[in-house]
């Protein structure tokens, strides 16, 4: 019995079987060292192996963790996570490029599976969202830098090549399925309030503000919102109590009266994946600057679609906090904006204000 396990293990090791890493490590007598069964090296003579389930059996009986395929990382428990944050520097290396789980597995003699939940035991994330981070990063500093989001995008490896929306895609919480039943299920509560630009309102859901809006008044308000999320149970802030909402309703308030920045509030974004990676491209625009619609579309890694990235910008439901209003034609001129243009006016004024005040 015993017998037929390690013949069928052979096989699989000389192989090099990545679906087989895991599931037991290898030992070889005249080295001295242990391996996963995929190990690219050379594979030594069947004599000489001994198998082992687990790598703590393997380092029990006195052999070293083989430097060549690093097989306590399969266990997660690999010191130094050596591998790892060597696979973490050639993401930082190679942010800029398409990185595909295969294409890094292979760079870590991994299996894609393996691969992937190695690095997030160690690292804390996916190599996927690592990359974004590191291209984010770059594409902020950019931006701070001075660069125009066009120059910066490039620069930040979000080219035609590549597309900031697929790391948007996969990361939020929102599902695009929930919105497109229109809130069914959710609670969401609002509250509207007079501002500097007109009655306002503020709706939440549980993840984070879902609805900014202007209006004319607090009833037409109430009647967009439940257009918005039809099925939704609707609550207003004042019946159920929200403090929360009150407290980022004041400090909206005093943001758009000129007396404080704009608040870092939890946000609950409901699009499509292309819409949501141009509101967060929005987000990054520092106060006082605008973009064109076709930076924009060319930030997410789609230069020709111009128009759907204007139509992201009107189909924003977050006003102010996503800032639409800083996103302009090419030629300068405003745009549309869907809380009307002087509204839009107005809070570019303020900006640049602010700006050259501070
Ligand atoms: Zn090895």
């Amino acid at each position: 019995m015993d017998k037929d396990i390690d013949a069928a293990r052979w096989a699989r090791v000389q192989a090099h079987d990545k679906t087989a890493d895991g599931e037991f490590f290898y030992a070889v007598r005249t080295t001295g060292v242990f391996c996963r069964p995929s190990c690219p090296a050379r594979t030594a003579k069947r004599a000489n192996v001994i198998f082992y389930e687990t790598a703590a059996g393997a380092e029990a009986a006195g052999y070293r963790p083989c430097r060549r395929c690093h097989p306590l990382a399969m266990e997660g428990r690999d010191p130094h996570g050596s591998l790892m944050q060597a696979m973490a520097s050639f993401i930082v290396a190679h942010a800029d490029e398409r990185l595909s789980l295969e294409r890094l597995a292979q760079e870590a003699g991994m299996s894609p599976f393996h691969f992937q939940r190695s690095f997030k035991a160690v690292i804390g994330v996916s190599p996927k969202d690592y990359q974004a981070a590191e291209r984010l990063r770059r594409f902020k500093d950019r931006l701070r830098a001075g660069d125009t989001v066009l120059g910066a995008t490039f620069e930040a490896g979000y080219g035609s090549t590549s597309r900031i929306y697929e790391r948007v895609g996969d990361n939020l919480g929102m599902t695009p399925s929930a919105y497109r039943a229109g809130g069914a299920g959710e609670r969401i509560v609002h509250a509207a309030r007079e501002t500097a630009l007109g009655p306002l309102m503020m709706a939440a859901t549980e993840r984070g503000i879902c609805f900014v809006q202007f209006g004319t008044c607090a009833d037409a308000l109430a009647r967009q919102l439940a257009q918005e999320f039809p099925r939704a149970q609707l609550e207003p802030a004042a019946a159920g109590g929200s403090a929360e909402l009150d407290a980022w309703m004041v400090a909206l308030g005093d943001h758009l009266a000129g007396v404080a920045p704009r608040p870092d509030l939890p946000l609950d974004l409901r699009g499509t994946a292309f819409q949501i990676s141009v509101w967060r491209l929005l987000m990054s625009v520092r106060e006082g600057e605008v973009v064109s619609y076709s930076e924009l579309a060319a930030g997410v890694g789609a230069p020709r679609a111009v128009r759907a990235a204007a139509s992201a910008c009107a189909a924003n439901r977050v006003a102010v906090l996503i800032p639409c209003h800083r996103a302009l034609r090419a030629d300068g001129g405003l745009g549309g904006y869907r809380w009307g243009l002087e509204r839009k006016r107005a809070l570019l004024d303020a900006e640049r204000a602010h700006r050259v005040a501070a």
